[in-house]
């Protein structure tokens, strides 16, 4: 089998080492511009806080995703991802409630510590309605993860650094510039809503900003989480975010969403601050938000791997090995993943 990969992000880049682990021939070709999977927080929070709800699928991507990055880093000879403790500042009764009453369940216990009389005391101003220690959380350095990887794909002649022209391919017989695929499969992020054969699925550009903080009393112990997430990446400085703006494809940075991140970080800090950076980026969303995964109905050779939305870093690892197991073997994927959901 014979695949062309358009995108190193980390749909592209999970893709490939999944191909690489079953001896499947491929090739990736990217533009070189990223604006998602390298300016990401790249938190794995299994929760979901507003109703304190389990992420979709949680259970299944968290121990795929920490083997792949944990894995990935003995390879590389680095650390790609690091444990996280996230402490949620509840934000109101009734998300205490919430918590207190699913701590104990079946799945949530895994991912949600038993409450102390520490966390309902946890001391900062901040703290009204107690706190909550979410488990089995991590981070992966996003610039590292995207950076080490288009690096290394370079070196190994696997990745061509070129922008696609939708010109030259030819749909039914998976030919780009007249070599032969049995499948391209399009992994361009929030690009891809204007893919001439994908463009009519329901994916969303939805942009988002990130500031850097250096805040040396701050601890680097805890990510605080409450309308913004505080995640400390050492030497007193921590990411603060992040905004979502819908049906945006631009990564200028603004005033106004800074302002909001700014506001945001007050409700989990009094802490004395100083801004070093600030960027944006487009997340790749889509309206029921389920990934986008599979073949064309009318074109079955070309493919799509898209729709990760603000969750790439969690769930690429186990949707790129069902893709790989769709296409090497015919396994199905997951119906809620599959765009033959938009078929009826
Ligand atoms: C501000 C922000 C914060 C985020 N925080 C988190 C987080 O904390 N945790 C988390 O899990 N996720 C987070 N995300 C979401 C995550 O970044 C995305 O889900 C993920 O990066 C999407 O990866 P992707 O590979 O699909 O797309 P991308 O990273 O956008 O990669 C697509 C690649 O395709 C290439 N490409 C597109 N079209 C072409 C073409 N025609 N020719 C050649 N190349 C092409 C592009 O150059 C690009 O490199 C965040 C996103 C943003 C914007």
């Amino acid at each position: 089998m014979k695949v062309l990969i358009i995108g190193s992000g980390v749909a592209g880049t999970c893709l490939a080492h999944r191909f690489l682990a079953k001896g499947i021939d491929f090739k990736i070709i990217d533009k070189g511009i990223n604006q998602s999977t390298k300016v990401a927080g790249g938190i794995i929070n299994p929760l979901v806080f507003r109703r304190m709800t389990l992420s979709w699928r949680a259970e299944e991507f968290m121990p795929v995703a920490d083997a792949f990055y944990q894995e990935l880093g003995k390879k590389f000879n680095t650390t790609f991802q690091y444990p996280l403790a996230i402490r949620r500042l509840f934000a109101s009764e009734q998300e205490a409630g919430y918590w207190l009453k699913k701590q104990a369940l079946p799945h949530y216990c895994d991912f949600m510590a038993l409450q102390t009389e520490a966390d309902v005391n946890f001391p900062i101003p901040q703290n009204t309605f107690g706190t909550g220690l979410v488990k089995g959380a991590s981070h992966v350095d996003a610039a590292s993860y995207y950076a080490t990887q288009r690096n290394w794909f370079l070196e190994q002649v696997l990745l061509e650094s070129e922008e696609l022209d939708y010109a030259n391919i030819d749909p039914v017989n998976a030919t780009y510039k007249r070599e032969v695929y049995d499948y391209i499969i399009f992994a361009e992020g929030k690009d891809g809503k204007a893919n001439p054969w994908f463009g009519h699925l329901p994916l969303q550009q939805t942009k988002g900003e990130v500031l850097t903080i250096h805040a040396p009393s701050i601890s680097q112990e805890e990510s605080l989480n409450r309308k913004c997430f505080l995640l400390p990446i050492g030497n007193g400085l921590f990411k603060a975010g992040s905004n979502y703006e819908w049906d945006t494809d631009n990564v200028i940075p603004t005033e106004t969403a800074r302002a909001l991140i700014e506001e945001n970080i007050a409700s989990v800090t009094n802490a004395p601050y100083e801004v070093v950076d600030h960027v944006a980026g487009v997340r790749p969303t889509v309206l029921d938000r389920r990934p986008l995964m599979g073949k064309h109905a009318e074109f079955p050779k070309l493919v799509i791997a898209n729709g990760l939305g603000a969750k790439g870093y969690m769930m690429a690892p186990l949707l790129m090995q069902e893709l790989t197991d769709y296409l090497a073997e015919g396994k199905p994927l997951h119906p809620e993943s599959d765009i033959a959901r938009f078929n009826k």
